[in-house]
Formats: structure tokens, sequence, C-alpha cells
């Protein structure tokens, strides 16, 4: 792993070695690539459907979701070695498995065959593996899902891609890219146990108009699933400079906006592990998260910074993705399913300190399950001539989802001052906030927080 790390950085410096010397070398470069800019803009859709209103529209009631993880404070080690184990091997190897069956249009033989070769992969896997079949006007095919059951199996988390192509490409971008990502997760995680149930899904019929995902969504909504979240990778291997390799985008409407959220805290938390920042890109209707925002579930689209200049042709091929890029993109996705899936637990965390009659601050478990013999702390220090030296504190046996403890330190005193508060329970991280402020006998003012 140490090796792969150190190999990245010396390809990173050698495409900006290279660039600077073609900016150099040829002048006007920059202008000749600049259909490139176009590129980065353009959406990318199913093939033959242009429009959304070409897309049958969906009117249901969105329900009561269940509630959502919360990404803790601190690294996991299960999910470091998870990360480590994602490397470039594992997805070129489920590229080049895919690409062999040539273009997978929906309802031609090489559809067919990597509709088997899904299956058969994520059986050998482990895993419950089963055909979703869909019939439709436009389209029949299968969509494979494979079923990762939690200790608690009642919420689901899904990742999935479309294994489908247009008739012209071996689709290794599009949406090879993304398969490789559920399968790489599917393979990996089934080594562990998870608190929650996650599912592994490929989609077909995608290139016909989100086909086989609009039946899956619906029959999901159907069925009264309980889908948290859906990370549905579509083309997160291309990237066509250096810079490029560094960013990535994310769709959201308005609900999933949460997931936005928690993708970036972990692509922050694991970044020695990623290094690409996610940039939000708001909705977009071309891609399989789309009928599930329809069915009134959370789901975000992940996709590559540049759009592919190969994009639905002949040349859509491993060797025009960045194998890195893709590896680490796909890690990025991995590690916010991983820690969405693991079992539910408490998050403290310490809302405004504020001043006035003393000093007050709260404690708010914000996680999704009790926090157990939960201790609060207030230290107050400083004052004229370093004098003040208080602690005040508050213990409750058990504090619930989004409940509170309320702080509170009464003094009389004069000068400066720094206050600490610090919570921790006995089944989660300890987390510390900072302020400062001025005494004035027993008014706290100018309480201002330390980042
Ligand atoms: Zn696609």
């Amino acid at each position: 792993m140490i090796k792969l790390i150190a190999g990245r950085k010396v390809v990173s410096k050698t495409v900006i070695v290279l660039l600077v010397a073609s900016l150099m070398v040829i002048p006007g470069y920059a202008i000749a690539g600049a259909p490139n800019t176009l590129a980065i803009g353009t959406p990318h859709k199913p093939a033959f459907v242009q429009n959304l209103d070409e897309l049958i529209d969906v009117e249901v009631e969105r329900r009561t979701l269940p509630s959502r993880p919360v990404v803790p404070t601190t690294t996991d080690v299960n999910i470091i070695e998870l990360l480590q184990q994602l490397n470039e091997t594992l997805i070129l190897g489920y590229l080049e498995n895919l690409t062999a069956f040539g273009p997978r249009e929906t309802g031609t033989e090489g559809c067919d065959q990597a509709a088997h070769y899904l299956y058969n992969t994520l059986k050998n896997i482990g895993l419950a593996v089963r055909y979703h079949n869909y019939t439709d006007d436009a389209v029949s095919g299968s969509n494979i899902e494979a079923t990762l059951f939690g200790a608690d199996p009642t919420n689901i988390f899904i990742i999935c891609g479309h294994y489908d192509t247009v008739p012209a490409g071996p689709g290794a971008d599009d949406d090879g890219s993304g398969v490789a990502a559920v399968l790489a997760a599917a393979e990996l995680m089934s080594k562990y146990e998870f608190g929650h149930t996650v599912r592994f899904v490929a989609f077909s019929g995608e290139e016909q108009g989100l086909i086989g995902s609009r039946h899956y969504a619906e029959d999901a909504y159907n069925n009264n699933d309980s889908i948290v979240a859906v990370l549905n990778a579509d083309m997160i291997g291309y990237t066509a400079t250096g810079s490029d390799g560094k960013q990535g985008k994310i769709f959201e409407n308005t609900a999933s906006e949460w997931i936005v959220d928690f993708t970036q805290d972990i692509s922050v938390l694991y970044n020695d592990y990623i290094d690409i920042q996610l940039i939000p890109q708001g909705e977009t209707w071309g891609s399989d998260h789309y009928y599930f925002w329809e069915y009134g579930y959370d789901a975000v689209f992940y996709h590559e910074f540049h759009f592919n200049d190969y994009y639905h042709s002949v040349d859509d091929t491993i060797a025009h993705m960045n194998l890195t890029y893709s590896t680490r993109f796909s890690r990025l996705i991995l590690a916010t399913l991983a820690t969405m899936a693991q079992a539910p637990r408490p998050v403290l965390e310490i809302t405004d300190i504020t001043g006035g009659l003393g000093i007050s601050a709260q404690i708010t478990n914000i996680g999704d399950s009790d926090a157990i013999d939960v201790n609060a702390t207030i230290g107050i220090t400083g004052g004229l001539f370093g004098f003040i030296n208080i602690t005040a504190t508050t213990s409750v046996p058990l504090l619930e989802t989004q409940g509170t403890v309320p702080l509170k330190a009464k003094f009389f005193r004069l000068g400066r001052i720094t206050i600490t508060v610090i919570a921790d329970a006995s089944n989660t991280d300890q987390v510390t906030k900072q302020a400062t402020g001025f005494v004035l006998g027993p008014f706290v003012l100018r309480v201002t927080g330390i980042p």
C-alpha cells in the first residue's frame, strides 16, 4: 500500500512536469484544449433520451425515512483496512472482465453475458444474489442485486451502477467504472459484518431511459423497503488533466444534501487514501439515482470532474481511463457506504458555549443510538493573575438520540478566561470545544469559540 501511494505521487508530479513542458513548447496549447472546457459541462444522460419530459413521471408520497447515519470524528481501523485493499489491480480486473463482453446494449447477447458474469461473481463472493427482472414497453431486462445482511436488516444502503452500454462502445468508463466500484465494494465488504443491510446493484436499461432502475425503485417502494441512501456511481474513471484527478462531481436534490455532507466529511477523514474534492452540482435526471428521488428515497450520483471525451463511442476503453482516479473515487464511495452501514452509534456534539450570568453550554447526542454514562465538564482558567481555575460537571446515565444535557457554571471573578467543555460517554468518542471570554463579576462577556 505504501508503495502504491508513493507511486501515485511520482505519477502526478510527472503529469504536472509534462503539462508545464507542453505549455512551454506549444504556444496556444490552452486554446487548442478549449473543447475540453466545454466537455466539463456536458451532462451525462441516457443515450436514447434527450429530455426529462420523455421519461415516465412518478407521483408518490414521500414516506417518513429512518434516522440518518452520522460521520464519526475519528477514522476507523476497519474502514482503513477496506481502503487499503481497494487497489488498481482489483478495479482493472473487473473492468477487463466487463469490457471483454464487448458492447452491452440491453437486450443483446453482450448484455446477457455480462449479467451472468455479474450474478456469478457476486454469488462466488458469498452474497445472496438475485436477478431483478423487468418488462417494459421500451426494453426488458435484468438488474442484478446482491445483499449483505446487517445485524439489524431493517435499514438498507445501496451502491449501484449500470452495466449496460450504448451499441457502439465497450463502456469502460460508462459505466464499467461504476460497476467495478460496486463489485470491489461487494468483494471487500463481504469479509466484514455491518450493523445495517447493504445492497450491491447493477442496473440495465439505463441508456434506454433509466428503465432498470425505475422498475427497481418502484418495486422497492411498493415493498416498503427502508432504503436510507443510494450511492450511484456513473462514469468515475476519466481525467484529462492532473488537476481533474483531484476533483469529482456529486449530484443531489435538497433531501439528499446530507449524503453530500457525509461523503465530503469521509473524503476529509480518509484523505490519505482518497484525495478527491467533491463539488456539489445540484439536480440532474441523467442517471440511475433519478427514480429513487422520484420514489421518495435519498440518493446521489457520483461523476468524474472532466466529462469523458470518448463518451458513448467505440473509444470508451480502459486505455482512455485513469485507473488511479477510478480507484480513489471507488474508495471514496466504499468508505462512505461502509461507514453508513456500521452499527448505529451515539455521537456527542457540544453546541454553542455562551456567556451571560456565568457560562452555559449544551451537549447533544446527534448520533443514531443512545449514549451511555455521559459526563460533561466545563473548565474555566485564566483571569486576573491567573487565579481562576473552576470546573463544573454534569453526568447522566443515558442520553437518547437528539437528547440534550445542559451545562452551567456560575462564579464571581475578573479577567480574561479560557473555557474548555469536554463531553464523553462509555460508548462513543470524547469531544472537546474551547472558547475565550471576559469575566466581570458574575457576568461573562465577549465569548468567542476557538475553532
Ligand atoms: Zn452512464
